[in-house]
């Protein structure tokens, strides 16, 4: 078949590479003049096959909603109604079992995905800066008695003391008031925009591909109950599907189409080099009670942790980055040169149940990409292959139910 795939992040650089192993011949069309230019270029490339992140988790930190609140706005003047709507739609999947229901298939999938990148990057000798072993680090009293009194869902490692953390990743020594950590030593970490371009190369020199950067979609060709291809500012292109992997660019495509309860989450990224006298982690540390998640990128130390739901201000673009600049010098002061960082702020979309929003569509070949929240990289190969299945019509080894985009009503 002939298919569409929209925009070069790495779920769209994921999504051509399954459809042409699958035997489909590829139109890739992307606005920017090189692959990762959106949310994919800074991310934090943590690949958390057991810790796939979800905004409604009801165990994460503080109880309730407050927690919610807490990461994503301080509630005040500019609460808006939207948000405050998307905040109860975020209630409703905290119920308790449809949580540990779409929390047992979200897994399913970040498992199956994490488990292809992994064997696509041996089979091509991909080298992508990779790192194993996440250690979720503690500093607070009562979050540390939290995490035990939950212990049941604490699984894929083990609890370290002190003395044992420091073991492990020696840059450990330097935090202050660690009580120690839980550690997740199959837990993945990579650069996954270099990743995914080395991925876009391999692809090139299939002659089922065809790559058209500078390239903006305008809209979608359809007739009475079929898409049949796209409009772009360069003219029209027929296919007998479309797949939409273009983030937020996708919203004003589908806007007669389906009505996904959409929120955009911004984050940001801070990335300082390493030079020797630096005592840097070799794992992928968590500070749980702080939200500053650090990774290793070969030479330099990428941190995230601070989203934010909703508009973003001037202001806040520049006080979070220097927010988690300050954390990190206080946790990790040796761990990188921080003088010398730079900072980033990507985003996303992500809808209340935290899932992506991967399939069909009822629209006949149309086919949905999105919505990834901030497992994008961790889920990119399995919804790719979902995707490709779909379009094949085969049976693909998980099954993607709670994924496709119908379960969200149609306009
Ligand atoms: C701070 C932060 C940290 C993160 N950390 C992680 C992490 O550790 N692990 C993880 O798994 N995920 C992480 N994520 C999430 C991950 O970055 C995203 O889910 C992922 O990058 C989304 O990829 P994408 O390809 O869908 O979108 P993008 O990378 O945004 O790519 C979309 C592409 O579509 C193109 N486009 C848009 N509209 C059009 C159009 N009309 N026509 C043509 N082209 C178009 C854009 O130019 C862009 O290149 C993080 C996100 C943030 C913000």
């Amino acid at each position: 078949m002939e298919v569409i795939v929209v925009g070069a992040g790495v779920t769209g650089i994921a999504c051509a590479h399954s459809l042409l192993k699958h035997g489909h011949r590829v139109t890739f069309v992307e606005e920017a003049s090189s692959p990762n230019q959106g949310c994919s270029f800074a991310m934090n490339g943590f690949l958390g096959a057991r810790s796939v992140q979800m905004l409604c988790t009801p165990f994460a930190g503080k109880a309730g909603l407050a927690s919610i609140f807490a990461k994503t706005r301080r509630v005040g003047w500019d609460v808006t109604l939207g948000h405050m709507r998307f905040l109860r739609q975020l209630a409703n999947a905290r119920a308790h079992d449809k949580w540990v229901q779409d929390r047992a298939s979200l897994e399913e999938l970040a498992r199956y995905s994490v488990g292809l990148i992994e064997f696509l990057s041996r089979l091509e000798d991909i080298n992508f800066e990779q790192t194993y072993g996440l250690a979720r680090v503690f500093t607070n009293d009562q979050a540390w008695e939290q995490a035990h009194k939950d212990e049941t869902s604490w699984r894929g490692g083990d609890w370290r003391s002190v003395d044992q953390s420091k073991v492990l990743d020696p840059a450990l020594e330097e935090v202050p008031s660690m009580l120690g950590s839980f550690y997740m030593p199959q837990e993945l970490c990579g650069n996954g925009s270099y990743f995914s371009k080395q991925i876009q190369n391999l692809n090139l020199a299939d002659p089922n591909l065809t790559m058209m950067y500078h390239t903006k979609v305008t809209g979608l060709l359809k007739t009475d109950s079929k898409i049949t291809g796209v409009q772009t500012d360069k003219g029209d292109i027929s296919a007998d599907a479309v797949v939409l992997s273009n983030n937020l660019g996708a919203l004003p495509l589908i806007e007669n189409i389906i009505n996904l309860p959409t929120q955009v989450l911004t984050g940001w990224t801070v990335t300082a080099p390493i030079s020797i006298e630096n005592i840097a982690p070799r794992h992928t540390i968590e500070f749980t009670n702080k939200d500053v998640l650090v990774s290793r990128f070969g030479n330099r130390l990428r941190v995230s942790g601070r989203y934010w739901i909703g508009e973003v201000t001037h202001d806040l673009s520049e006080k979070v980055p220097a927010e988690l600049y300050d954390s990190v010098c206080e946790l990790l002061p040796h761990g990188a040169v921080w003088r010398d960082s730079t900072h980033w702020e990507g985003k996303t979309l992500i809808v209340p149940d935290s899932l992506p929003v991967c399939g069909a569509c009822d629209v006949e070949g149309l086919y949905l990409n999105l919505c990834h929240g901030v497992n994008g990289w961790t889920l990119s190969l399995g919804c790719a292959e979902l995707i490709a299945s779909a379009i094949s019509q085969e049976r693909c080894p998980i099954d993607g139910t709670a994924f496709l985009p119908s379960r969200f009503a149609k306009k």
